[in-house]
């Protein structure tokens, strides 16, 4: 975390939060640019006892999670009821009922009502476009979208926006447990860009792979600018930042991957691209660890060389019904053996929390497949449960982004990248099924702690180092920017 942000402190308290949100709903009323001013009064908050329990979290090289319902997602390690979770110098040590610690050899974090599990995987999303959030509310891939914001609004982008819509976004995304992410950028102008999106996942603490991607303008260094990039920022595999090459299926993107040693992230697979797809195949580009995203439409022989050649499907089902890509894919992907990673892909439409996301993969698989039972079929597709819902957004995530070495379960000698949810809330309680809860009740409310690499990103339900008035004025003035640039209007109430 860089110095520039500052440690704010615990949760606001609630009458001053009612005060600044009736401020601000009564500005939004009056209208205009004044509307949106934020004090720094609703985010500075003093330090009090919380803060004890959260200083020792960050002193001690062992974190005990005590008491949790446990969902590890790992078969070899099992789910419980009740157990404890023990991390060390940032990686999980053990996973089990009862652990016992010295008081003074670990800092104990009370998980009771809290269910435990691997932090959520998003496998595509735009970050750059967090400060455009909801610009494109009704719209449509096409024409909407490729009009306004990837031609439009992304052509007006300065170094700064990028970084501010990148830090909004990472930030936003440990906020409702996301731990995570690939950034598939699509803002790499000149280099300058690309290095400013880069500096904001660095800060954010977010686990991210950075798919390099393209960018407009005669500036732009896209694709040969990877191999600078591997040099300045990635040249090492410990930390949290990986690196992939974006694109669309093209023989030279391929290629240029290949080179680089890092996997293809490929945009807009599709129908109409499997031509493509298959072309790649036999000239020997696919590789194992390669993202295909939405995948609607495609046929079995695309599946298949998908499958075949170890890859990994990216499907954002809410984005993908509401903005007209076609029908999720999550049915082709379980029929042809590929189970899928989900992702949220840009919030100028949609929010970015798994649980939208999650919900809807449960919901539009079982009304497809139930649909299909009404109608007479005979051999209808199994319903999905939560259980594997959940893990498409952790593990099959992590498989994805080629990270499950490190993270997706609660597993032993994995990184320590974990999120506690409340359950002893009103909107879930009682508990009576972990999985079936966190993919079918909860929100980003619930999310309380989330651990990345052993690093308390939120604690107690507020990040942790985030001067959040900063990044949310830093959001705002570069949205305005860009607007301006791009002489854009927002429609506030419409
Ligand atoms: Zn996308």
């Amino acid at each position: 975390m860089s110095d520039e942000l500052k440690s704010h402190a615990k949760s606001a308290d609630s009458a001053t939060s009612r005060r600044a949100f009736l401020r601000s709903s009564a500005g939004l009323a009056a209208g205009g640019a004044v509307a949106q001013a934020l004090t720094e009064r609703a985010f500075a908050q003093p330090a009090g006892n919380a803060d004890a329990g959260l200083a020792r979290v960050q002193e001690q090289r062992r974190i005990l999670i005590k008491g949790g319902v446990v969902l590890s997602l790992d078969p070899r390690v099992g789910d419980f009821a009740q157990a404890d979770v023990l991390i060390e110098d940032g990686k999980i040590r053990e996973v089990r009922p009862a652990i016992v610690v010295s008081a003074e050899g670990a800092a104990v974090v009370d998980a009771t009502n809290r269910i435990v599990l691997p932090g959520f995987i998003d496998t595509h999303h735009h970050f750059y476009q967090g400060i455009l959030r909801n610009i494109l509310t009704n719209g449509l891939l096409n024409p909407d979208y490729n009009r306004d914001v990837s031609n439009t609004l992304t052509a007006a982008y300065q170094p700064s926006d990028v970084y501010a819509g990148v830090l909004v976004t990472a930030l936003g995304m440990i906020d409702a447990g996301t731990t995570t992410a690939v950034d598939t950028s699509q803002v790499s102008h000149p280099p300058a860009h690309s290095d400013a999106g880069i500096r904001a996942l660095q800060e954010s603490g977010l686990r991210t792979v950075y798919a390099y991607s393209r960018g407009a303008g005669p500036s732009a260094k896209y694709p040969q600018d990877i191999a600078r990039l591997q040099e300045t920022s990635f040249n090492t595999s410990d930390q949290l930042l990986t690196l992939a090459l974006g694109g669309t299926l093209d023989a030279k993107i391929f290629a240029v991957a290949r080179e680089a040693g890092v996997p293809a992230v490929s945009h807009g697979v599709n129908g109409n691209t499997e031509r493509t797809l298959v072309e790649l195949g036999r000239m020997g580009l696919l590789q194992p660890g390669d993202e295909y995203i939405h995948c609607n439409h495609l046929s079995g022989i695309a599946w298949r060389l998908i499958r075949d050649s170890g890859g990994h499907v990216s499907l954002a089902p809410p984005i993908e019904m509401a903005m007209g890509h076609g029908m999720p894919a999550i049915q082709d992907a379980i029929d042809h053996g590929v189970r899928p990673s989900l992702s949220s892909d840009v919030d100028v439409t949609m929010a970015q929390d798994p649980f939208t996301i999650m919900r809807a993969t449960f919901t539009l698989q079982r009304l497809l497949a139930l649909q299909r039972s009404r109608n007479g079929e005979l051999n209808v597709p199994r319903l999905l449960t939560c259980r594997e819902v959940l893990e498409f957004a952790t593990i099959e995530g992590a498989r994805c982004a080629l990270l499950d070495r490190k993270v997706g379960t609660l597993t032993p000698a994995k990184e320590a990248d974990i999120v506690m949810l409340r359950a002893d809330r009103l909107n879930v309680w009682p508990l009576n099924n972990a999985p079936g809860v966190v993919v079918n009740l909860m929100n980003p409310s619930n999310v309380e702690t989330v651990f990345i690499a052993g690093k308390a990103r939120k604690w107690r339900g507020n990040l942790v180092g985030v001067d959040a008035a900063r990044v949310l004025r830093l959001a705002q003035e570069a949205r305005d920017a860009v607007l301006r640039r791009a002489d854009f209007k927002m429609n506030l109430l419409g």
